[in-house]
């Protein structure tokens, strides 16, 4: 099973509530960072954690999801629904 970590977010306004990294799936190939450097940070393991999961827009988010090359960013809407990758 691989090791994943769920960030909550109740940023106003935001239809996504929940970010997952899989942190087996993450290469460390910082594309997230470079979209959001404001949300996403790599840690000692070279694994990307949320370090602010309220920090970007939902726009900014779906982006930086977007760039992931292994997909190892998931998000969830307000009803729990994965909203990325689809
Ligand atoms: S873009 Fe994907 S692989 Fe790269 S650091 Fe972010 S989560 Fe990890």
């Amino acid at each position: 099973m691989s090791e994943t970590r769920e960030y909550l977010r109740n940023k106003e306004g935001s239809n996504i509530s929940k970010i997952v990294v899989d942190r087996d799936l993450c290469i460390s190939a910082v594309s997230c960072i470079a979209v959001s450097e404001a949300t996403f940070a790599l840690d000692d393991e070279s694994k990307v954690i949320a370090t602010d999961p309220n920090a970007a827009d939902d726009e900014t988010l779906m982006a930086a999801a977007e760039s992931c090359p292994t997909k190892a960013i998931l998000l969830f809407d307000n009803d729990g629904k994965q909203v990325f990758p689809v």
